[in-house]
């Protein structure tokens, strides 16, 4: 009896040619995505993962600087500015001050920038490239922020954050106002809307999106809508976030099925992402996780179509995560390193001086 089928269908993909620096960034974040997690997907999807085609792979040490088990503000603090900071902080320094996130630094150079996530948008993971707070729970202080931040493109839940506010401003109509085209669940379906601004943003939900169990499908192709977006001619290049939020959510609630569902949904996005810049050589694609969620296992008596998932905790996790590049500088990206020189290695793939 054949237990387990090798996989025939991978080929590693090979690094353009090229010294050039990226004209493009993708980083596409798994919220909580450690190793098991990539595992579990994989197996259960007859054993691929888009991620084992990249080039390069690395790890990241994901501390916080006041905890060693980090929280998804700090962590993706530390993706977008560079610093270690305090969890909960939304691109804040260990001082309370605000720090440049690198979306905000690409904006200033006359790059596009774009978001997009399988949470509110305003959730800690996006926040953190866009905003600035002292708390990542001051949801409509970081609406606030996300109305001025430069974005060409964003697509995600939280309308409620912005239409439905305490202090009764409604910020969708102030964006509409400003000329951002802004489509929502309730009018269009987003493949539907034909994007005719230069600055396009689509709310899925008023909180966030739905778990992909229970039939949300978007991220994939939000994320091939929104490249096409951003890379049309006429900027000097662009930087996208792109968020599989969820798969922390199934690792709090100890939910295999939760998990796997998830990153075979951030997967498919990995696959086009990974698809389109293939073709178009001068795009660095990362894909890294803020942290591990869950101490998540597959233990004894796992099959690939039935992972017996063991956890140690319904919280994060302070094991190192994985991080896997494609494109030019990716090789920046190979082996163990704190979180913070993720921004440092793509801000040198990118070309940039240090002194910016
Ligand atoms: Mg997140
Ligand atoms: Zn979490």
């Amino acid at each position: 009896m054949i237990l387990f089928s090798s996989c025939t269908k991978v080929i590693l993909i090979r690094n353009p040619q090229t010294s050039q620096p990226a004209k493009n960034v993708v980083l596409m974040i798994g919220d909580g995505m450690g190793l098991s997690h990539i595992t579990a997907g994989m197996y259960n999807n007859s054993n691929f993962t888009a991620l084992q085609q990249f080039p390069i792979v690395g790890l990241i040490k994901t501390h916080a600087a006041d905890d060693l088990v980090t929280d998804s503000a700090a962590g993706a603090t530390a993706f977008a500015c560079g610093v270690k900071t305090y969890n909960g902080a939304i691109a804040m320094n260990m001082q309370g001050q605000p720090v440049r996130t690198i979306m905000e630094e690409a904006v200033n150079k006359g790059y596009r920038s774009g978001l997009v996530v399988t949470c509110s948008v305003v959730h800690a993971t996006p926040a953190c490239f866009v905003a600035h707070n002292e708390f990542r729970n001051n949801y409509e202080e970081i609406a606030s922020d996300f109305i001025r931040s430069g974005l060409n493109f964003f697509v995600g839940g939280g309308k409620k954050y912005f239409d439905r506010r305490n202090d009764s401003r409604n910020l969708v109509e102030v964006m509409k106002k400003s000329g951002i085209q802004i489509g929502t669940y309730l009018e269009e379906d987003l493949e539907s809307i034909k994007i005719t601004s230069e600055k396009f943003g689509y709310f899925t939900s008023d909180d966030h999106p739905l778990p992909a169990l229970q039939g949300r499908t978007f991220l994939p192709k939000a994320s091939i809508i929104g490249i096409n977006h951003l890379s049309k001619p006429g900027a000097n290049g662009f930087f996208m976030m792109i968020e599989g939020a969820q798969i922390d959510w199934g690792g709090h609630g100890n939910n295999s099925n939760y998990i796997i569902a998830e990153f075979l949904d951030f997967d498919k996005a990995i696959h086009e992402v990974l698809n389109w810049a293939l073709e178009d050589k001068n795009t660095l694609v990362i894909v890294t996780a803020d942290h591990e969620t869950g101490g998540f296992a597959l233990n004894p008596g796992s099959t690939m179509q039935r992972i017996n998932g063991g956890f140690t905790t319904t919280q994060h996790t302070a094991s190192m995560v994985p991080v896997f590049a494609f494109g030019p500088g990716s090789e920046l990206f190979s082996g163990i390193y704190d979180n913070t020189e993720i921004y440092q290695k793509m801000k040198q793939a990118l070309g940039w001086s240090k002194s910016n």
